[in-house]
């Protein structure tokens, strides 16, 4: 028995047996998901690059689905369900708002770079319906994907796409594979009790951040478009009864990958072996083309990646002084890139125990404890990985593991040590454990003190070393000021000016490579406070503005200045508390 939806067979045992799908010029057929979507008629686009970008949604079409191959869930009845066996994705369409959707802000570097479109395209009403969920392109599956999850530490069982859309795949014209995803689309068979939607101030952030974090050079799912709606979305902001309606919001978020580490335990604990190897088979070639070997070897090649490349993502959070505030496993990406806005922070007065989520009471995933949760979390995906590899092997996994904090390790003290506009030259131990002494010795200067992690780096960055060498330091580096309180920074100071005339850097190429590494402007939480309660007011030009300061949050910025975005936060900033409730 099997269903027919267009040109697709869609086998009752969940499995997509063949896909017909054509994006020739010639010859385009589409799989007709749901009957009710309304759809959008597109246009045929093959992968070239002698394509002009799309001015025009019916000039853009998504490349051929592959998603859809993996094991989908027969019910195509869009309702909520606790347990949906032996399946990666279920079909689903987004749910339309009753109310006109509005394009608010856009990323010119992903539609142009990475979507082959033209800024342009915003213009066409189509586009801001499709990337709203009213309507679906021709040739998209939309499809949720089930995934579980370890949450605070225990296992949460089956969580999924709650809220968000997988609308398709696109290889652009550079030969790049991105997965293109609603969020706040509307409600899926993972909703639980959730409804399915994303309101405005949630979607500023992860908009906004998502972006800025690009330019941090911080490997992140990009976000192309904000939309907004007047459909009124109630939330409870801080769980005290206190229920109030907000606006509803879609972000069209892009990853190379949406699978997490929740994505093979859903499967593993619910011992669904056959669809763990086909799922586990999909990401390796798709994700990780360039390794070779396949079974056992490939996933064990895998795990090594996806543990060695987390270990540096999150040592470049600690960078920045960024926390994400829920590094549960379902938020964990497989693609080792930053996942899944929620409330997140960046850290002001500097605390290694600093907590952006105000839920997070044990301080479970606080800036200090990234680096050992990435690594419990690495954990839990070789358990997740264990039964595709003989128990003879197991031991090899164990050995990946054993890897990770030295990945971690390293990396931390190069991206310290670019910060502080150290030789990038090749260390002997004696400099290791000399350059780390100093790391240490400014953050605990910064941690008595209280002072400001993103501008003392500002600060080391544009003084001169003989005024650092001095300690002559001028109010307006209002970071370095802060922390003379302490000895230990005065110690900092010799040490750090020893160091760089032992590794005899020239003073001015040590400022301007500073300059270029340490932040002057970040999403501090009140910055984005500010445009938030904007934006609520229908103004989205502080959200526009602060997309394009943080486009280059190095180069001094007159307006930025101006707002006081690289002063001290003011004193309200101290009492914001992020709600989970988004
Ligand atoms: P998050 O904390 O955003 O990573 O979400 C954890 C889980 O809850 C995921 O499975 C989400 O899809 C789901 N979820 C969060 N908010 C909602 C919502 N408003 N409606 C439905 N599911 C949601
Ligand atoms: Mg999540």
């Amino acid at each position: 028995m099997y269903k027919r939806f267009g040109s697709v067979l869609l086998l009752t045992n969940g499995i997509l047996s063949r896909i017909t799908v054509k994006h020739t010029c010639q010859q385009f057929t589409y799989l007709q998901v749901l009957q009710n979507c309304s759809k959008i008629q597109v246009g045929c686009r093959g992968f070239t690059s002698m394509m002009a970008p799309a001015k025009k949604l019916e000039e853009w079409s998504f490349s051929e689905p592959k998603l859809p191959s993996l094991p989908l869930d027969p019910e195509s009845e869009n309702f909520v369900r606790r347990n949906v066996p032996k399946s990666v994705f279920s079909l689903a369409a987004p749910t339309p708002f009753k109310t006109k959707p509005q394009l608010v802000a856009f990323s010119e570097d992903v539609l142009r770079n990475i979507l082959d479109m033209d800024p342009e395209i915003t213009k066409d009403e189509k586009f801001v319906d499709w990337v709203t969920g009213n309507k679906v392109l021709e040739g998209s599956v939309p499809l949720a994907h089930r995934y579980g999850g370890f949450q605070f530490g225990y296992w949460a069982e089956q969580l999924g796409d709650g809220r968000a859309h997988l609308l398709g795949e696109y290889i652009n014209s550079r030969g790049e594979r991105w997965e293109l995803q609603l969020k706040g689309s509307g409600r899926t068979p993972y909703s639980r009790f959730g409804d399915g939607r994303a309101v405005l101030r949630s979607s500023v952030r992860e908009f906004l951040c998502s972006e800025a974090m690009h330019y941090l050079g911080v490997p992140t799912s990009r976000a192309a478009t904000l939309t907004v709606t007047d459909d009124p979305i109630p939330r409870d902001l801080f769980y005290n009864g206190n229920v109030k309606n907000e606006r509803g919001a879609v972000v069209l978020r892009i990853s190379p990958s949406w699978f997490r580490i929740g994505s093979f335990e859903i499967l593993t604990k619910s011992r669904e072996f056959e669809e763990l190897k086909i799922l586990a088979d999909f990401i390796l070639t798709n994700n990780f083309p360039h390794i070779q070997e396949k079974g056992e070897e490939g996933y064990l090649a895998m795990f090594a990646e996806v543990c060695e490349h987390t270990a540096h993502l999150i040592a470049k959070w600690q960078s920045i002084g960024w926390a994400h505030g829920v590094l549960n496993t379902d938020n964990m990406s497989l693609a080792s890139v930053t996942i899944d806005y929620g409330p997140f922070g960046f850290v002001d007065a500097y605390d290694p125990n600093f907590t952006p989520n105000h839920s997070d009471d044990m301080g479970r995933y606080d800036l200090e404890n990234q680096g050992n949760i990435g690594l419990w979390n690495m954990q839990k995906l070789g358990n997740a990985l264990a039964p595709l590899i003989n128990n003879s092997k197991h031991n090899q996994l164990v050995d990946v593991l054993k890897g990770y904090s030295e990945h971690y390790q390293d990396k931390y003290l190069e991206l310290f040590r670019n910060k502080l506009g150290l030789d990038p030259k090749a260390l002997n131990e004696d400099e290791i454990s000399k350059d780390e002494e100093l790391i240490v010795l400014l953050l605990q200067a910064m941690e008595v003190t209280k002072a400001d992690f993103t501008q003392i780096f500002r600060d080391l960055s544009e003084l001169g070393i003989d005024d650092l060498e001095g300690n002559k330091i001028p109010e307006s580096a209002w970071g370095l000021t802060t922390c003379l309180k302490s000895t230990k920074i005065k110690d900092f100071l010799k040490s750090y000016t020893e160091r760089i005339k032992e590794l005899k850097v020239e003073d001015d190429k040590r400022m301007e490579n500073m300059q270029a590494t340490n932040p002057r402007y970040i999403l501090r939480n009140w910055i984005a406070q500010e445009a938030i309660q904007r934006a609520e007011e229908n103004d989205f030009t502080e959200v526009q503005f602060l997309l394009e300061l943080l486009k280059n949050p190095y180069k001094v910025n007159k307006d930025a200045e101006a707002k006081g975005y690289a002063s001290p936060p003011p004193n309200w900033a101290n009492k914001l508390v992020l709600s989970c409730s988004s």
